[in-house]
């Protein structure tokens, strides 16, 4: 089982800029510089595989390219804060719906106590009213 891969530990250090993997290829680094990036290459696939890559396509079109990815990246990330006030409007519309239930509930409750203590007090006298009896005024007799 020697043909595993060694697991490599996560870099603590930032990864290594295009501008300063640039400078590496170049040869413009110091030796000292030059050593840490090596170091760091050695450790972190992902900036030897951009290494790689960067050695392979030449500088313009990999700043076009660059420039292509972050206004790609860019563009979802609107898009993302998009989808984020449209949960929120889900969500709003949730509360409104559970604020309309709460209030229907609380109307038709009152309405409910409000029946029963028009149904409990005296009942009601009866809406039609007599007239006085008209005593006809005794005729006097002379
Ligand atoms: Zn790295």
């Amino acid at each position: 089982m020697t043909n595993q891969k060694p697991i490599k530990l996560p870099v603590a250090e930032p990864h290594l800029s295009v501008d300063k993997l640039y400078q590496y290829l170049k040869g413009k680094l110091s030796a000292t510089a030059a050593n840490q990036i090596e170091q760091h290459l050695q450790d972190c696939d992902l900036c030897a595989d951009a290494l790689e890559g960067l050695s392979l396509a030449s500088q313009s079109d990999t700043e076009l390219a660059l420039f292509d990815i972050n206004r790609y990246v860019k563009k979802k990330s609107i898009l993302k804060k998009d989808h984020a006030i449209l949960r929120d409007i889900k969500n709003w519309g949730l509360i409104a719906a559970i604020l309309f239930l709460l209030i229907f509930s609380a109307v038709v409750v009152w309405y409910q106590a409000n029946q029963t203590k028009i149904n409990t007090t005296q009942p009601a006298p009866p809406t039609e009213t007599r007239a006085p009896l008209q005593v006809p005024t005794p005729i006097p007799i002379k």
